[in-house]
């Protein structure tokens, strides 16, 4: 049976999750929350050292992490650390501000590619990342990249805060978003690149709805229908580990 992978990568707030969340939910496909393993670890990590201050060693504990991602039918991606649901978890700031310490090392990226990869065997999936058509997937069947104005990534952040209860200075999270682009694309290994053989797409101007269309009009175009009949995945509501 052919699976279909399916790779988006673009910098932070551009709706690469919302959109892919709910493309491969109207596909019957899986989605995979890459950048929710990264924010795992970095949880982990965390629990057991308030203050990382800048440092971070990959140990055989975290080696042996058991992470686990659901895709719920209502479009949800719940992600689980040893069993633990983390999902409201590890979207905090201190979150935020450390992960790039740990998605600089390259032990955490290749335990996280080996565990995307056995994640990806079992189905069709749409995977979001910033590395995902250049290193994870280099040969996925489809390449899409979401891009947005800074203008446009920082009023979709604070409407997030707004709905989280959070009064955020605006200049504080568009200074954040330049700070977190510059980290992901300058990291030695797994940096946010736009793949040349990705197809690029400005969500800038465009509502969720019509983000949510145009990804799958590219997986329609690309993918033959037959195929994308034929990988359908595991019922919805499966873990897989
Ligand atoms: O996608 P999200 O904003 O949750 O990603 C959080 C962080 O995880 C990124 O800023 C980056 O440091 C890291 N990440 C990564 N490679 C990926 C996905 C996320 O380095 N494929």
């Amino acid at each position: 049976m052919k699976r279909i992978i399916v790779a988006v990568d673009g910098p932070a707030g551009t709706g690469k999750s919302s959109v892919s969340r709910q493309a491969a939910l109207e596909m019957g496909l899986r989605y995979i929350d890459s950048g929710a393993v990264y924010r795992s670890i970095t949880w982990y990590v965390l629990q057991r050292d308030k203050k990382m201050n800048g440092e971070f060693r990959f140990t055989n504990d975290i080696a042996e992490l058991t992470i686990e991602q659901e895709f719920l039918r209502d479009g949800c991606c719940k992600t689980f650390v040893n069993k633990i649901e983390v999902s409201d978890f590890i979207r905090d700031e201190t979150i935020t501000k450390n992960i790039g310490i740990l998605s600089d090392n390259r032990d955490v990226r290749d335990f996280v590619n080996r565990l995307l990869r056995r994640w990806s065997r079992e189905g069709s999936v749409i995977m979001d990342g910033r590395d995902i058509a250049s290193v994870v997937f280099p040969h996925a069947d489809v390449k899409i990249y979401l891009d947005a104005s800074i203008e446009t990534r920082t009023q979709r952040r604070m409407k997030e805060y707004r709905e989280m209860g959070k009064n955020v200075d605006e200049n504080v999270v568009k200074k954040e978003i330049i700070q977190r682009d510059e980290q992901d694309r300058n990291r030695p290994f797994g940096a946010l690149i736009r793949s040349d053989d990705a197809v690029y797409v400005d969500t800038s101007l465009l509502s969720r709805e019509e983000a949510v269309e145009r990804m799958k009009e590219i997986i329609q175009r690309t993918v033959s229908p037959i195929d994308s009949g034929l990988c359908r995945m595991r019922p919805y509501g499966q873990r897989y580990p």
